[in-house]
Order: structure tokens, then sequence, then C-alpha cells
């Protein structure tokens, strides 16, 4: 697959404010358009990130993909947590009916290919 791995933030100013050090961004044009991935293996029940789409330009959530079998998942305190173990590599998702987002894009197709994918995210089928 080809894949283009690209800076979240191509100038690199706000680079130290976030904890990027434990995700990447990767870009593929043909799927999903960006997405979040893990640059280090995150143990179940491990804190990811916390929710926060407002302190900077570009967080992580901005970038953090829906899924309808995520292996994230928002705690009480506002903490995406690990629902498995998490290997180096893989793409962090969260379910984004279970914690709507400002801006976020409710109506489009899922392309998460996991078994129990709903295949549409709507307003509609969140309520
Ligand atoms: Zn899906």
């Amino acid at each position: 697959m080809d894949k283009t791995l690209k800076q979240a933030n191509g100038d690199g100013r706000r680079m130290q404010l976030v904890h990027w050090k434990d995700f990447y961004v990767l870009e593929d044009r043909d799927l999903k358009g960006r997405g979040l991935f893990a640059a280090k293996n995150f143990a179940k029940g491990e804190s990811l990130y916390v929710f926060d789409y407002w302190s900077e330009e570009i967080m992580p959530m901005h970038l953090t993909n829906h899924s309808c079998d995520p292996n994230g998942r928002f705690d009480d305190r506002g903490m995406l947590i690990a629902l498995r173990d998490i290997e180096k590599g893989d793409e962090i998702t969260f379910n984004y009916l279970l914690h709507p987002i400002p801006a976020s894009p409710w109506n489009f197709e899922c392309r998460c290919n996991s078994q129990n994918c709903i295949g549409w995210i709507s307003v509609e089928s969140s309520y």
C-alpha cells in the first residue's frame, strides 16, 4: 500500500505542545484520508490522550478516525482509553456516535471494515 508519511503540521511550530511523540499521522488518499497511528505500544486500559478539540489548531483528536469497532473510548474524565492492546503502527480510532465532537463529519460512509460496521454515519442513526 502506498502511504505517505506526513507530519500533522508541516512547519512544526506547535509540535512540542502536544504529545505527538506517541502518535504519527498517515495520509492515504484512496481510503479514509488522514488517520492517527500509534508510534508506540499501548496496553489495554492505558490513556491515549485527553478529549481536547480546542487547545491547538491541530490536535490528535482532529486526526482520529471513526470506527464501528474502535480501539479507543473516552471515559468519564474525557480520557481516551485503549480498549485493547494497541501495537505500534495500529490506527487509533473511536466511535464518533458515542462521543459527539464539534465539526464532526456526521454524514459519511464508514469504511472501517469491522464486522459490526453500520456502513453510514449520520445524525439520524445516532439518535
Ligand atoms: Zn464502520
